[in-house]
């Protein structure tokens, strides 16, 4: 699969029960499926490491940029823009569901840690920014998953970063 930030070819790295797919030859952003977030666990320190990663490459989107295609179904991924500094943008694929998060945006919440508060105001505005509403089931798992996404963000820069 190619990076849809850089074309780039992905690489497939497993954590625990999970795989994401990495752009580590390219700009280092991480791809995750939509089955990839439903099973992500938060207590993966290979997510950790693999993030880490990520922030060792200058950052590589700006405001500028389009719209990204998705790498699965090569439609134009939905760019969740969030005005506040510690909110992270990230990349959604209405079509498959899939997250995509580059490494300037990773360098994003390195520097600016989000605290418990800030990181539920910033998910449930992920999570309402949906276009499933009819869809309530959908709906649902992506609540869910947005969660996930949510908490890998923000939780985890105290173990990396003490
Ligand atoms: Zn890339
Ligand atoms: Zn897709």
């Amino acid at each position: 699969m190619d990076c849809p930030a850089c074309g780039k070819s992905m690489i497939e790295e497993s954590f625990g029960d999970v795989q994401v797919d990495v752009c580590k030859s390219g700009c280092k952003g991480i791809w995750f499926d939509w089955g990839e977030l439903k099973e992500l666990d938060e207590s993966y320190e290979g997510v950790g490491k693999a993030i880490e990663e990520a922030l060792k490459s200058p950052r590589v989107n700006d405001d500028e940029r389009g719209p990204l295609n998705c790498p699965k179904c090569g439609i134009a991924m939905h760019a969740h823009k969030y005005s506040n500094a510690k909110e992270v943008n990230v990349d959604e694929c209405y079509g498959c569901g899939g997250f995509f998060l580059d490494s300037g945006e990773l360098k994003v919440i390195r520097e600016n840690y989000m605290s418990e508060s800030e990181r539920d105001t910033y998910v449930q505005k992920l999570v309402a920014d949906t276009p499933l509403g009819a869809d309530a089931e959908r709906a649902n798992i992506r609540a869910e998953a947005c969660q996930k996404i949510g908490g890998l963000l923000s939780r985890r820069w105290p173990f990396i970063w003490p």
